[in-house]
């Protein structure tokens, strides 16, 4: 398992001289693989490129992995024009390019972090008070320099209980939990209004870029203006999306969960056709991120993941195992069944029946506990160190 740790490292010369020397690389190696297919109908490998194109500025690894990328690039361009027939191969130049260092070619002394670039070179030095990364990568955000360092970390193996969860994922809801006994809602408004703003926002700039002249000054200005604000927000949904996924697996890692099981809802997208305004939404209900998210932050707990193909669990009466005809409308949930009746949140019945058709459960017996929401608190702090970690597992555990 991975870590990754972003860390922004302005613009220098000497940063502008390294991108560029593996712009150049990456260009060569571009051009010289295509024109050997051209003329020659050869497919060469990376193997026999990296013994052809290095430089005397960078690190011979270095030198390496600017190769490898273009056939990383090439390897993706293969896997999707298996679906997607516009696929385009690597083709263009690249004036700079990434600059990528190996653990081959890093010393950590005293808080600096010095990343070599071969005998006789100048090393880069960067300011760094955490540990030796496993790779680090630099490259140009837009403004700045940005380096982005790899680590490889073990997951927690302490384990507090046993417990299963079932998790729901939806759009008026981000995800909702049922462990058995506590179930607890992600709130996901918040989240609908950023995207929402973001739908107008697009709508509303597209059309003023429209109105004015190609080329012009005007519209540059526009264009420039759009992207920033569909970054800025986009940080925004992502910062959302963070600290709410972390706040319910640290929750329930607490109550002791082991196993997490989310409903699989991958197939939605394909056959529902429910109208243009709704399909938008369907669309950009995040499932994927917030999913990918739970299931990474959860291992990183040390607890399993499971998928659970999810069909009726929203229509289901978890204490007759009655179903319903149609989707219950409104935020409650009523039992059709007569002899039954019953009425519970609407959200949390589709966390307990994920978890029961995981578990192969019987109905539910007794009363359930009312679930508890957690609204998205911007203040809340998604990174925890070791430390803080290993001190809230020990208060769990006494
Ligand atoms: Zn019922």
């Amino acid at each position: 398992m991975y870590h990754v740790r972003r860390v922004n490292i302005g613009k220098t010369p000497q940063l502008d001289e390294l991108a560029r020397e593996c712009g150049m690389l990456y260009s060569q190696t571009l051009l010289f693989f295509w024109r050997t297919v051209r003329k020659k109908d050869i497919w060469l490998k990376p193997k026999h490129l990296m013994r052809l194109f290095t430089s005397k500025k960078l690190h011979a690894h270095t030198a390496d992995a600017t190769v490898q990328a273009f056939f990383a690039s090439l390897q993706s361009w293969r896997t999707r024009r298996k679906t997607d027939p516009t696929a385009h191969p690597p083709r263009r130049q690249r004036w700079y390019f990434r600059i990528e260092y190996k653990r081959s070619a890093m010393s950590l002394v005293d808080g600096k972090l010095r990343l070599s670039n071969g005998k006789g070179n100048d090393p880069l030095v960067l300011d760094w008070p955490w540990d030796l990364p496993k790779t680090v990568v630099i490259h140009w955000t837009g403004t700045q320099y940005e380096a982005i360092a790899t680590y490889e970390v073990q997951p927690h193996t302490c384990t507090i209980g046993e417990k299963v969860a079932g998790i729901d994922l939806g759009e008026i809801h981000m995800a909702v939990s049922h462990d058995g006994e506590q179930t607890y809602i992600l709130n996901g408004r918040h989240l609908r209004s950023k995207r929402q703003y973001r739908n107008k926002l697009q709508e509303h700039l597209g059309k003023s870029i429209e109105r004015k002249k190609r080329g012009s000054r005007r519209r540059k200005k526009l264009i420039k203006s759009k992207k920033k604000q569909l970054k800025k927000l986009k940080h925004q949904i992502a910062d959302v999306e963070h600290k709410q996924t972390s706040r319910l697996v640290s929750m329930l890692h607490r109550e002791g969960v082991q196993t997490v099981v989310i409903g699989d809802v991958r197939a939605i997208r394909h056959d529902l056709d429910v109208g243009s305004k709704n399909n938008q939404k369907l669309h950009q209900w995040s499932h994927g991120t917030v999913r990918h998210m739970l299931t990474y932050k959860a291992e990183r707990h040390g607890m399993a993941v499971a998928l659970q193909e999810e069909s009726y669990t929203s229509k289901t009466c978890p204490v007759c195992g009655h179903k319903r005809k149609s989707k219950p409308v409104g935020r409650v949930f009523h039992c059709t069944n007569k002899r039954c009746g019953f009425t519970w949140h609407r959200d949390g019945v589709g966390a307990v029946n994920i978890r029961r058709k995981y578990l192969d459960l019987g109905p539910v017996v007794g009363a359930m506990a009312s679930p508890t929401g957690m609204r998205y608190s911007p203040h809340v702090r998604v990174a925890r160190g070791e430390k803080a970690y290993l001190r809230e597992a020990a208060t769990a555990l006494a």
